[in-house]
């Protein structure tokens, strides 16, 4: 379906992706009175895998955007940490976190960047880019070519395709080809019925990957996991069968396994791979790189999500701004560049330590579990978007 205000002019700012970076970026743009576009290739509901724990920081972006489904989403007020020598620990979160599926998340931002005003394009794969030269060494234009043949301009460019996505035009992850040696992991994920209610959300570590459990809206569960794609591979089948029984296989988790006992899947099982934990550009060639297309922090830090929201309200702003200054979108794209090196880096240092001794051996995991609450405690306020004057007021979900 496609909501088209000014497809025959040249746009403000085009976007490609509609997950959280994109619609962020689509509802920041035209709040600041750009003409906007954004292209997305799947249609909405759609189920996606990830862990549907977003962290607090989310909250005042997702409560402007969507104030009703937020509501209805699960409270998730403390975490727990069980490794496979059965050690378990539990902490507090220092703010409560929401629990809601991707099904009802992504498609209310589209509704509400729908409602706005915005031209959506759903349901439609961006193929093609190009920057046309205007000379004079100043912006050029965007030509933005979707599979259906059509050709859209755009004065600037933002990327918010995700951790995996190939564009002509544009340097992408699929077209490089990931190294094939660091980090390649596959993600999968289902809802369950009937698992004992609680509002925490429980992450369990075991050799080769890590499990999490998370209410999400109307008493369901999401069982999402990360593993080691040989791991997967070899199980994958199995897993398709019977998730919950091969977790407990896999992991060796009798506490798993007795979490799992007697529930009922309620959704199909979505896969990912590969997943690659690393930062990316933050820029092309003047297009400004959003959310996991600007790198992919660990899941279990929680905090994709909320990184996705403020790094495409953060493009957003910067391309706003010099637009609206008539300054170059190019010098825009290195000074969101500098901004998002700031709020991020410190996450993805300390997520790798954090996986490091998740992932090494089990007397590792014992150890720094351990420390729980502390590590905990620090794990969650080291990861978290670093908040600057760009990213609005301080504030978090209400206790
Ligand atoms: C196993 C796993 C567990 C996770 N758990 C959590 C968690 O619990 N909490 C959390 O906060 N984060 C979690 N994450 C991370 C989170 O899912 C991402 O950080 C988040 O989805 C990033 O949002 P995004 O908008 O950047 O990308 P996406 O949500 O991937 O959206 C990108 C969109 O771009 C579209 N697209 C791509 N190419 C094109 C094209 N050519 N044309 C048009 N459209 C295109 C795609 O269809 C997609 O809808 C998890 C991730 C994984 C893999």
């Amino acid at each position: 379906m496609e909501n088209l205000t000014s497809s025959s002019g040249t746009l403000d700012l085009a976007i490609i992706g509609g997950g959280p970076a994109g619609t962020a970026a689509a509802l920041e743009g035209f709040r600041h009175g750009l003409s906007v576009g954004i292209w997305e290739r799947n249609r909405f509901p759609r189920d996606k895998v990830c862990g549907e724990f977003i962290s607090s920081e989310a909250y005042p972006i997702l409560q402007d955007a969507i104030p009703e489904t937020v509501a209805r989403g699960a409270e998730i007020r403390s975490a727990q940490f069980v490794t496979d020598h059965g050690m378990s620990r539990t902490f507090r979160l220092p703010h409560t976190a929401l629990g809601l599926s991707r099904r009802a998340l992504d498609a209310a931002l589209w509704k509400s960047v729908e409602s706005a005003g915005v031209e959506t394009h759903e349901g439609v794969v961006v193929s093609r880019v190009q920057k046309l030269s205007s000379g004079g060494g100043k912006d050029g234009v965007w030509e933005i070519e979707s599979s259906n043949g059509s050709v859209q301009r755009a004065k600037s460019l933002i990327v918010a395709c995700g951790r995996w996505w190939a564009i002509e035009g544009l340097s992408s992850p699929a077209r490089r080809g990931e190294p094939q040696a660091t980090g390649e992991w596959a993600g999968f994920k289902a809802h369950f019925a009937g698992v004992p209610a609680r509002d925490r959300v429980e992450l369990y570590f075991f050799h080769g990957g890590y499990c999490g459990l998370a209410p999400v809206e109307g008493g369901v569960w999401n069982v999402c996991c990360l593993v080691h794609r040989e791991k997967f591979r070899e199980a994958r089948p199995k897993a398709l069968e019977d998730l919950a029984a091969w977790l407990a296989h896999v992991s060796q988790l009798p506490a798993l396994e007795k979490r799992l006992h007697g529930v009922g899947q309620v959704s199909s099982l979505v896969t990912t791979a590969p997943v690659r934990m690393a930062r990316q550009r933050a820029a092309q060639g003047g297009a400004l790189m959003a959310g996991d297309a600007s790198g992919f922090v660990d899941p279990f830090t929680g905090e994709g999500i909320s990184m996705a929201l403020h790094s495409g309200r953060l493009a957003a702003q910067a391309v706003a701004r010099a637009l609206l200054e008539g300054s170059e979108v190019q010098s825009a794209a290195e000074i969101y560049g500098q901004s998002l090196t700031q709020a991020v880096r410190r996450s993805y240092r300390i997520a790798t330590l954090a996986r490091g001794l998740m992932q090494g051996p089990g007397w590792l995991r014992d150890l720094a579990t351990g420390q729980l609450p502390w590590v905990g405690k620090y794990l969650v306020r080291e990861t978290r978007w670093r908040r600057n004057p760009e990213v609005g007021p301080d504030r978090i979900r209400p206790d």
